[in-house]
């Protein structure tokens, strides 16, 4: 890769590949591809380029591949982990993929759908739904994110549980390589076990081998039942028997189980002040329940309860009675999470363990917390079905910005260290970017490290993918 500045050359020769309307070099019109969601991560680049066809993303990548020019695939930059944008190195481009946004193609009785990869993701869900289908991949950032991005990823999100995360969803990728050679790998193929399976090299790749251009998806019967409880429990402990317990008496009909350390409830408020959790127990579990339309899922539902309740496992519950219920339960668990955005800087972690570990996850990074950095306050939240929790610390509120950031590295280092001694991971489902590459490079055993330099160095050997992203720079890959 070379380093470069913004010639009236390159820049002509740019707007060649994307058009004048495809391009933006102005500071305030490049601001908002690079800044992040959260306001945690700021960065530069030569230009931002805009491409409007997949021929397009070709011309741009066969130019910055004769240039050495190095390139940040962008989708709606919702990621959490410095992967979409480089606060070290303004030499770049970044590529949004934001014009790239139509729907192909349904076909419902294949139950599939084929999309542009800048499709923001709950359009995709819109236009399933139109069908009486499902595309179940939903995260908080569902407005803005798109499915390119979800693939680049490996989203997860609240339906895991039940459906996968986007590597189980994805059927096919069109994908535009480093030098500009276009992949199409779509086949409408649920069963193809023909050779190596390449579109799994580029799900949760992160922009670094290619850029996604377009994603086939598999959608599911729209479910036409939706059950869903707020419960009260004594102890992380309980919430994982009480886990374990559902998955065998509801038939796996289980869509989300999230868990929910009291302590959060004051965050959610802060979105939506005056509001009450349905239930007062330390820990609390959102349960979600769907199925077709003959199979009794209310009766289901409360009967489990009603068992789980008895047995003491259970100290509290309410089943929602109508949609509108359902949903201000699901406002609490997704407005614990602006919540945390809106009071400033804090921790954010998003760890796994196997499920039976979570209770030691929670109780050892609290002690953590506790004796190493008093006066931060712990949050303890997730996709506990997934043994997905979000560890995350908030600093004391008196904290210089500047002081929290310096220390706030300390306090992840430790919850690293913690999920790792359990032999779980730093990245459940957010990927691993700039902000976890230290520590996700020096977490891999050199056969591991070996094979994906291999693989970074047969499809991009210039390493114009990304630079910085998942990866240490080319001159330092074994
Ligand atoms: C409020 C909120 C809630 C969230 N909840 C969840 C959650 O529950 N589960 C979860 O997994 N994540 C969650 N996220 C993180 C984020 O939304 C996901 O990682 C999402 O998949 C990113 O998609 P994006 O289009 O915004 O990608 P971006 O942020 O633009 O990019 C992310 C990475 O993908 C690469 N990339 C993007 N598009 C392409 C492409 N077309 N081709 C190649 N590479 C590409 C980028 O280079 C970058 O490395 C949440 C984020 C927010 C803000």
């Amino acid at each position: 890769m070379t380093t470069h500045s913004l010639s009236p050359d390159i820049l002509s020769a740019l707007e060649g590949a994307v058009g004048r309307n495809g391009l933006t070099a102005d500071t305030a019109g490049m601001a908002k591809y690079l800044g992040d969601w959260a306001g945690d991560y700021r960065g530069g680049a030569l230009a931002v380029l805009r491409p409007g066809s997949v021929a397009d993303v070709q011309a741009l990548m066969r130019l910055c591949c004769e240039l050495g020019l190095g390139v940040i695939p962008q989708g709606g930059n919702t990621g959490l982990v410095s992967g979409a944008i480089d606060t070290n190195d303004a030499s770049l481009v970044v590529v949004s993929l934001e014009r790239l946004n139509t729907i192909r193609r349904i076909d419902p009785d294949n139950f599939t759908l084929e999309a542009d990869a800048g499709c923001v993701l709950q359009t995709i869900k819109d236009a399933s739904e139109a069908e009486d289908c499902l595309f179940p991949l939903a995260l908080g950032a569902q407005g803005s994110c798109q499915i390119g991005g979800n693939a680049a990823t490996n989203a997860g999100g609240v339906n895991v549980l039940r459906y996968g995360m986007a590597r189980d969803l994805i059927l096919g990728l069109e994908v535009v390589l480093a030098d500009g050679e276009l992949w199409n790998g779509f086949s409408g193929l649920r069963k193809n076990n023909s050779g190596y399976d390449l579109k799994q090299l580029f799900i949760g790749s992160e922009g670094t081998l290619g850029i996604i251009t377009g994603v086939e998806v598999k959608l599911f019967p729209k479910p036409a039942r939706v059950e869903t409880a707020y419960l009260g429990l004594a102890s992380f402990e309980a919430a994982v028997a009480l886990f374990n317990r559902a998955r065998r008496a509801c038939s796996d009909l289980i869509s989300a189980f999230e868990i929910i350390g009291s302590e959060c409830i004051e965050l959610a408020r802060l979105i939506e002040p005056g509001m009450t959790a349905p239930v007062a127990a330390s820990v609390q579990v959102l349960i979600e329940l769907s199925s077709g339309p003959n199979i009794d899922l209310n009766g289901l539902l409360a009967g489990f309860l009603t068992d789980a309740m008895e047995d003491g496992l259970v100290i509290d519950a309410v089943l929602a009675a109508s949609g509108a219920q359902a949903r201000a339960f699901w406002s609490i668990r997704e407005g614990l999470v602006e919540g945390q955005a809106k009071r400033g800087y804090h921790v954010r972690t998003d760890l796994s363990v196997r499920i039976s570990d979570i209770p030691s996850l929670v109780e050892r990074a609290r002690r953590f917390v506790a004796l190493e950095h008093p006066g931060w306050i712990a949050l303890a939240y997730g996709h506990a079905g997934d043994g997905n929790i979000h560890f995350n610390v908030l600093p004391p509120l008196d904290h210089p910005e500047a002081e929290a950031r310096a220390r706030g590295a300390e306090v992840t280092a430790g919850l690293y260290d913690i999920a790792v001694s359990l032999g779980g991971s730093i990245s459940a489902e957010h990927g691993i970017g700039r902000s976890r590459r230290r520590e996700f490079w020096d977490g891999l055993s050199p056969a591991h490290r070996r094979m994906v330099a291999a693989l970074k160095t047969a499809l991009d050997p210039k390493g114009l993918m990304n630079p910085g992203c998942l990866l240490p720079s080319m001159e330092t890959l074994p």
